[in-house]
């Protein structure tokens, strides 16, 4: 079964990702020289766009990781109070951090992500972003790279899941609707 015949639009292209992450990428390397930016890329959905963004990045930069859910929300909503699942190893004091994240949707999650770090005593924090939703935003988060506005649907691929599913899509595309009455059928 092709997991590409559950899609019914495809919103973002690969050749149109591609060439945005290039994009991002110049310009990071632009903005941070020699700086030794720290990108910390939150799992698991940024791993795909942290990927291709880091290898257009054509300065030094780390890479660290940090695993984040969000308390009582669904796989849908989220619900701005988050759990750390795994936490960075590195030390990010006096270290100009880049949050790397697939998508910023009401903003709650990021918020409470960058509020977090910052009581760690990092020279900076700059959000990049693969993917935004503002029509959905609940607060302000000052997003400092962004590759695409998308409109107030549920997006999947390019890491991006439904129920840990459809990350290696590589595109980014909204489901046919009878994919999750099945899915909900099957898990009763
Ligand atoms: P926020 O706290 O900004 O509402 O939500 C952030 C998290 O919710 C994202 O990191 C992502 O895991 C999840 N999320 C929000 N919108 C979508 C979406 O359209 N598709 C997927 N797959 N996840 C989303």
């Amino acid at each position: 079964m092709d997991m590409r015949d559950d899609v019914l639009e495809v919103l973002v292209s690969a050749e149109e990702i591609q060439k945005r992450t290039a994009e991002l990428g110049e310009e990071i390397g632009r903005d941070y020289g020699d700086r030794n930016p720290l990108l910390i890329c939150v799992l698991r959905g940024a791993v795909v766009f942290l990927s291709d963004l880091m290898r257009s990045i054509p300065v030094h930069v780390m890479v660290d990781f940090m695993g984040v859910s969000s308390y009582g929300g669904t796989n849908m909503d989220s619900s701005g109070v988050i759990k750390i699942t795994r936490d960075v190893d590195t030390n990010i004091a006096h270290h100009d951090v880049i949050i790397v994240e697939d998508i910023v949707d009401t903003g709650l999650t990021m918020k409470a992500l960058v509020d977090l770090l910052n009581t760690r005593g990092p020279s900076s924090i700059a959000i990049c972003t693969f993917l935004s939703k503002p029509q959905r935003r609940k607060v302000d988060v000052d997003i400092r790279y962004c590759g695409f506005e998308v409109p107030n649907k549920f997006v999947i691929g390019y890491g991006l899941d439904y129920d840990e599913n459809y990350r290696n899509l590589p595109f980014v595309g909204v489901l046919k609707p009878e994919v999750y009455e099945k899915r909900k059928e099957e898990k009763g």
